[in-house]
């Protein structure tokens, strides 16, 4: 008798019995698609981010335990457009997990759910360099695709476990709402923008400069995922000063040094936009948002 009562209380800590379980774990590569899922799931779900806010998600660590997280997910939501493709695939296979394979019913390619921009006419050569060779996978610095995210991942959910469907539906929903409302207030303080020409680091801004009406002129890496050198920097130096640029933007995941003598040389300012949601800190995606926003307004003061 004692022996099974043990038994039981190990496995209630286990998470093996009663009613602490989630109805659905679910896995995301980024920290802005965990914030969009926990949202959407409310305490239906419980979410994982594969990466940190501090980790460029092109490039991150395949480690042994992020394997172990999916083998246990019944969901995984990825943003695709080889975004993930250098570290996640090794990942999947190493789950051993049937259900979050490419085309199982617990994988989701969230690229599939938003308008896509930067995609290239004809055939592009990864060797060269370009890691965004099937259109740009930057598209959560939007809230309005990510509205639309919202909805499809609750769609996938509602799915997987129907008896809390409508409960799914209705928070995608109460996050949009919520999101354009939001929106109005941000789009309104940042006016200042409209039309104005910008440099980038990486090229990761196409959608933000879609949302809020910007110009994107030239980027610091050379081409996305090479690092900046320093034939081109003087190049971009000289763009920015013959075209007026005033307004630098990067992640805090690439080094300041180098577009701080940029904007120096120009007489601009430099925005650093956090890398994504830092949802292991308990941010919300909102919160995400409203970071950049702040940042970018405190950049575009007069
Ligand atoms: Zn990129």
């Amino acid at each position: 008798m004692q022996i099974r009562g043990i038994l039981v209380v190990l496995a209630t800590l286990l998470g093996l019995v009663g009613s602490a379980r989630a109805d659905l774990k679910v896995v995301t590569t980024t920290p802005d698609l965990a914030a969009v899922a926990q949202a959407v799931g409310g305490g239906h779900v419980q979410v994982t981010a594969l990466a940190l806010s501090t980790q460029d998600p092109h490039f991150v660590d395949a480690r042994p335990n992020l394997a172990l997280e999916l083998a246990k997910a019944d969901l995984l939501v990825l943003v695709g457009l080889d975004l993930e493709v250098g570290w996640l695939p090794t990942l999947q296979t190493a789950s051993r997990n049937a259900d979050i394979q490419r085309g199982g019913k617990g994988y989701l390619d969230a690229s599939s759910l938003v308008p896509l921009l930067g995609v290239l006419a004809g055939k592009v050569d990864r060797s060269q360099g370009d890691i965004h060779p099937g259109g740009n996978p930057h598209y959560m610095y939007d809230p309005r695709r990510a509205a639309k995210v919202a909805a499809g991942v609750a769609r996938r959910m509602a799915e997987l476990d129907p008896s809390n469907g409508q409960g799914y539906l209705a928070n995608a929903k109460a996050f949009s709402e919520k999101l354009q409302k939001w929106q109005r207030h941000w789009e309104a303080g940042l006016k200042q923008l409209k039309g104005r020409k910008v440099i980038a680091y990486h090229q990761s801004l196409t959608y933000l400069a879609d949302w809020l009406g910007f110009e994107v002129v030239i980027h610091l890496e050379p081409k996305p995922g090479i690092p900046p050198n320093p034939g081109h920097v003087a190049r971009v130096i000289e763009f920015g000063k013959q075209n007026g640029v005033k307004l630098m933007v990067q992640e805090s995941y690439y080094p300041v040094k180098t577009s701080e003598l940029v904007v120096q040389k120009m007489g601009a300012k430099l925005a650093v936009l956090p890398g994504g949601t830092n949802f292991q800190g308990g941010e919300s995606y909102l919160g995400f948002v409203d970071q950049c926003v702040k940042r970018l307004t405190a950049a575009t003061q007069p």
